[in-house]
């Protein structure tokens, strides 16, 4: 691990001032950048923990959630009114991590987490994640973690949270704080695609602070589900995760809600089978549809070919268990 300086942010105005140094970054829990420095896969100058601010869980507008950036993942899955109205959400937090982690990972840090591709963790391989042009070895390497939607020649990561998949899913807003003030962006656009630059993860700018999250209220809350396939029952990041939800009238899907997890390199908003689904039929051929529609861009590589058959089975059973008669959320 490389020497690093080390700063206690005793407010947002403090964190601020001391993350516009350069090579400064703000740490939350450390559950992943602390592994990444003792892998000498990052190399920060200056840690700025954040960790003491934004703390609470506030009501927002219209019976929504205001969740500040330092609140315990532990915290947020434990909340009453988050499991009454957003339980996919406590569901996706209680899949990702193991107790020990979730009493440590703050919601910002598990929003700015990175990929667990092992080439990018091996700097004996070639990553353009790490270094910027020199190739990715995972392309023709072990691939079976990999994407199959919205990947690039240049990156074909995942991302790995679960908590990120809910929040896409339930419309969620991140807002951010910086040098010219704060800003709102929507989950859905906060982190990115590969492309040509796959270093490039997030929208925040430099020096930028996560404040909070807040997640809007919506009709779902009674038929709602975070489903995550993994190769062991715990401790695993997703091959597949869904996050649904349905809002239901005599037997038509009034309102519905879709993302996907292990599939991209960001949470990845099923917009397509929303609008497929959106107005019509509950049946399990209209769930069928809707999820080959989504994934009829769905590219694999070597390994992974396995995940585009397993991502449509698993949208449409979630979406017909969710649409039983008592189909309300497990
Ligand atoms: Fe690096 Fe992305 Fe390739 Fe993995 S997939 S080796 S993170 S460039």
């Amino acid at each position: 691990m490389s020497p690093f300086q080390y700063e206690r942010a005793s407010d947002v105005g403090a964190a601020l001032a001391a993350g516009a140094h350069a090579g400064a970054q703000y740490l939350g829990g450390g559950t992943n950048l602390v592994d990444l420095m003792r892998e000498t896969i990052e190399h920060p100058e200056m840690l700025v923990d954040v960790s003491g601010l934004s703390r609470d869980i506030e009501e927002s507008e219209g019976g929504g959630l205001r969740i500040g950036a330092g609140v315990k993942n532990t915290a947020v899955a434990a909340d009453g009114r988050v499991r009454e109205r957003f339980p996919l959400l406590a569901q996706a937090i209680l899949a990702g991590a193991s107790a020990q982690i979730r009493n440590m990972a703050t919601v910002g840090g598990n929003l700015m987490q990175r990929t667990r591709c092992i080439y990018f963790y091996d700097d004996a391989a070639r990553c353009n994640k790490r270094n910027a042009g020199e190739g990715c070895d995972a392309r023709d390497g072990f691939n079976r973690n990999h994407a199959v939607l919205g990947a690039s020649e240049s990156c074909v990561a995942t991302h790995p949270s679960d908590m990120c998949v809910a929040l896409a899913a339930l419309d969620a807003v991140v807002t951010v704080r910086g040098k010219n003030g704060s800003r709102d962006i929507p989950l859905t656009a906060f982190h990115r695609l590969p492309g040509d630059t796959p270093q490039v993860e997030t929208e925040l700018k430099p020096g930028e602070l996560i404040i909070a999250v807040t997640v809007p209220p919506n009709g779902i809350a009674a038929h709602s589900h975070y489903r995550k396939v993994r190769d062991r029952a715990s401790y695993a990041f997703a091959l597949v995760s869904v996050a649904a939800g349905l809002e239901m009238e005599g037997g038509m899907i009034k309102d519905v809600r879709l993302a996907l997890g292990g599939v991209a390199h960001k949470p990845w908003r099923a917009e397509r089978a929303e609008a497929a689904l959106r107005g019509g039929p509950a049946t399990h051929p209209a769930f069928r549809q809707a999820a080959e529609a989504e994934l009829a861009a769905a590219d694999a590589l070597r390994d992974n070919a396995f995940k585009i058959e397993l991502a449509k089975r698993v949208i449409a059973d979630t979406l017909e268990k969710l649409a039983a008669p008592n189909g309300a959320a497990r």
